[in-house]
């Protein structure tokens, strides 16, 4: 099933705006017509031609034509269903009770709407008592039936009266216990969920289906409703379905529980997983800051897709009193819609980026498209290996999710959508900044541009020289680092220390005084210590924490220049590849002319707070006890290392001295058992200040 075996009208035709069409009863005809052919592609064949956003939108248009004129709303019209009827080899299953959909609040005032006529139904009762809000998990919605505890059935949703059996398929996910947890099992009952899958295993499965030549699926939800909907057990099997479940039932409609929150309660003590970050509020400010918390926060790390929140009424008595909408929807409850998170859209080109250190990597130049909430373009693709295993093509069309970071990742193509122009994408041969040609790094995965003169390269290298965690350089911005490149004024980052006001106040884009305060802040970051020095220089390996322990243990620039690969490994938290990557680097042409440059620029080469050579405490190894009276733990440990001691835990043989201070407990006694030295901050002090 695919887009192309919509029958027309097309959900584009009734997207498009004016309505082409004349009266409303065509209207409501044609967007019944196109959302009944949508909820089949979307609940049977698990394959959407539509976007959920363009669904909905449909949807409530053709609510809003229903609720000006009733007369149009016919029995068969979509508004007045729950999904779709059952049309499959698998066996079907009457639900003990209905399952229902939601009524949707696309924002908060539609929550406060929602909440008014609840008010109005029930009483003031419902605020005192309060809501339980919860994820909405974007997957498919399950039951499961359980008779005295034991796992009797389990069944799609289907039209809501019916759906299929899928009980075989059901025993295979692992977070569906074959037996509840605990005691007090009601004799028969349903318990309502949501399959769904992880991003990260879905995208592991689409790797493992490509590299068997098999389609990958296009995104989570609808690969969990197929998976669930197998008839070969074995796939459902193989495929890693989660479940989280938020309701139970009673054969008379009733649920085991006075409340949702003890129902949740209830459901985790049966050892059904519940979804996390639900919580209890009591007012409308309650519930909107809780939606933007997870909408805004925490929806980017929870690792799997929901589509929204539901806020439900807590008190059970109410929610029975308040009772359905339609046959179709709770009135109790309402789903408080997010802006998608997974968005469609076209692959348009597969770029190549390079790094500061070399590396090549590929990313996607997507048609602009909006998801959770801002505009997209690019998406980073990691590497060749992610490119290959989600076998994307430039042209295809692609899903795009924005979870985990900010930073858009594109979860893989929509092959239904192919129609013969798209390619498998070959990685360029040579570096698309310099035409290097590019190499494989050991592990065979990565690959570089070995070229260091490479422009591509010395673009980003100057970029990090002068980033805020390495010299900051206030006002030196990528475009302007552009700017100089192109302009022929810089090759290497010692070269900025050689710009004038006047040269920068020729270019483009630069006043006289933007000049003179970037030509200022250049000769201001000479000052910076050895340690951002270190950072800026982009070694490979060697992060911020790297080049704080080489600034520290050499000092200053020629000593760690001079020290061989066993040298800087013997400094612990320095290993090997680091220490090997350090000698490479001075030992390169370019490092060394780097650095002589830089030097020779007057930029400092020191490490104010280094460890000094040859201290008072060279060699011994000390141990600090108690509360001393002025110095804090760091303060006295970074105090003794400077002087070239080391601070360790407990008290052996091997400690020369212990510092004790008020309260000091045990490692004072037995410091004073095994005959060690012991001393006061006062002496401390005293011996520090004797070495200065
Ligand atoms: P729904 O998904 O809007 O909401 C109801 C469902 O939410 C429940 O059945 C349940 O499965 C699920 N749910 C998740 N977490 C829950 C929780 N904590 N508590 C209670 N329920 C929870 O409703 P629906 O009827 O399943 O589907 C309608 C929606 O499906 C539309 O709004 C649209 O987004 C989408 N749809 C899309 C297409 C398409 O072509 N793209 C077609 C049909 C439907």
């Amino acid at each position: 099933m695919s887009a192309r075996s919509a029958t027309p009208p097309t959900a584009a035709d009734l997207l498009a705006s004016p309505p082409a069409t004349p009266t409303p009863s065509a209207r409501a005809a044609l967007l019944r017509a196109v959302l009944t052919q949508a909820g089949l592609e979307y609940y049977r064949a698990d394959a959407p031609s539509l976007s959920d956003a363009a669904y909905d939108r449909l949807y409530r248009e053709l609510e809003a034509l229903e609720a000006d004129d009733p007369s149009l709303r016919t029995p068969d019209s979509p508004t007045q269903r729950v999904g779709v009827a059952v049309q499959s080899a698998l066996g079907e299953h009457l639900h003990l009770v209905r399952m229902m959909s939601l009524d949707n609040a696309m924002n908060d005032d539609e929550v406060a709407k929602w909440e008014g006529s609840l008010v109005r139904l029930v009483g003031e009762r419902v605020r005192t008592s309060g809501y339980s809000v919860e994820l909405k998990i974007d997957g498919a919605a399950i039951s499961l039936t359980y008779a005295d505890g034991v796992l009797v059935r389990g069944a799609t949703r289907g039209d809501g009266t019916t759906g299929e059996d899928v009980t075989a398929n059901v025993r295979t996910i692992r977070d569906v216990p074959l037996r509840l947890a605990g005691t007090g099992h009601p004799p028969l009952m349903e318990i309502r969920g949501e399959v769904y899958l992880r991003f990260d295993d879905f995208e592991q499965l689409n790797a493992q289906r490509t590299a068997h030549g098999e389609p990958p699926f296009v995104n989570p939800r609808n690969s969990a409703a197929g998976s669930l909907r197998q008839l070969d057990t074995r796939i459902t099997a193989s495929r890693p379905l989660r479940f989280f479940g938020y309701q139970a039932v009673l054969p008379d409609g009733t649920t085991p529980a006075r409340s949702q929150w003890a129902l949740l309660e209830q459901l985790r003590g049966w050892g059904i997983p519940v979804a996390p970050l639900a919580r209890q509020c009591h007012t409308l400010g309650e519930i909107a800051e809780w939606a933007h918390d997870i909408e805004f926060t925490q929806r980017a790390t929870l690792g799997f897709a929901i589509d929204g929140g539901v806020i439900k009424a807590d008190d059970v008595a109410l929610q029975l009193e308040a009772g359905v909408r339609n046959d179709r929807t709770p009135r109790w409850a309402i789903a408080r819609k997010f802006a998608p998170d997974i968005a469609t859209t076209v692959l348009e080109k597969i770029m190549v980026s390079v790094g500061r250190t070399g590396a090549l990597t590929p990313y996607a130049v997507l048609r602009p498209v909006e998801v959770g909430g801002a505009t997209v373009t690019y998406a980073t693709l990691h590497n060749f290996e992610q490119v290959k295993a989600k076998d994307l093509r430039e042209g295809d069309v692609v899903q795009v999710v924005r979870a985990g970071d900010v930073i858009p990742r594109v979860l893989g193509p929509d092959p239904s959508k192919r129609d013969g122009s798209q390619h498998a994408w070959r990685f360029p041969e040579v570096c698309p900044s310099c035409a290097t040609p590019v190499e494989l790094d050991a592990g065979g995965i990565l690959r570089f541009c070995p070229n260091i003169g490479c422009p591509g390269r010395q673009l980003e290298g100057i970029v990090h020289f002068a980033s805020r965690k390495a010299m900051d350089i206030e006002g030196l911005s990528y475009e302007r680092i552009q700017q100089l490149l192109h302009a022929g004024l810089i090759a290497t980052a010692a070269d900025l220390y050689d710009l004038s006001d006047d040269q920068l106040a020729a270019l483009d884009r630069f006043a006289e005084t933007s000049a003179r305060n970037l030509v200022q802040a250049i000769a201001a970051s000479k000052a910076q210590p050895l340690s951002r020095l270190l950072f800026a220089l982009g070694i490979r390996h060697v992060g911020e924490t790297a080049a704080r322990l080489l600034a520290r243990q050499f000092g200053t620039m020629p000593a760690l220049r001079a020290a061989t690969v066993a040298d800087i490994n013997a400094i612990h938290g320095i290993g090997e590849a680091i220490a090997q990557s350090v000698v490479d680097f001075f030992a390169s042409d370019t490092g060394a002319a780097l650095v002589d440059a830089l030097a020779a620029h007057g930029v400092c080469m020191d490490e104010p707070n280094a460890v000094v050579a040859e201290g008072p405490f060279t060699g011994k190894t000390i141990v600090l006890t108690g509360t001393l009276p002025t110095l804090s733990r760091g303060e006295a440990t970074a105090l003794i290392e400077r002087l070239g001691g080391k601070v360790t835990s407990s008290v052996s043989k091997k400690t020369d001295l212990v510092v004790a201070g008020a309260d000091a407990g045990s490692k004072l006694e037995k410091a004073t058992q095994l005959g060690v030295a012991v001393i006061d901050e006062a002496e401390l002090l005293a011996r520090a200040g004797a070495a200065a």
